[in-house]
């Protein structure tokens, strides 16, 4: 079978603790509840509202992101309903 993977590429075998000297590695194998992950990438990433900053797996980092967004929507469909005046 052809290796696809980068052998230029980094790999670490930590589950956790992650740290911005991992970010760009890619986890070996990672397993949850959900699933298994292979090759998973480390990444690090902020929320653009309120500034949180992320570092871990590719997965988690698009579950930190899409909280973030979900939240901040509700927050300001919140403030908006409150600024046209039309709840009571
Ligand atoms: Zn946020």
């Amino acid at each position: 079978m052809e290796q696809t993977i980068d052998e230029n590429d980094d790999f670490t075998e930590k589950q956790q603790d992650w740290d911005e000297s991992d970010v760009g590695k890619r986890i070996i194998k990672r397993v949850t509840i959900n699933g298994t992950y292979l090759n998973e990438l480390i990444v690090q990433v902020f929320c653009r509202f309120c500034g949180a900053e992320f570092i871990g797996p590719s997965r988690e980092a698009g579950g930190f992101l899409g909280g973030h967004e979900c939240l901040h929507s509700w927050e300001i469909a919140q403030e908006m309903n409150r600024e046209d005046g039309l709840t009571e």
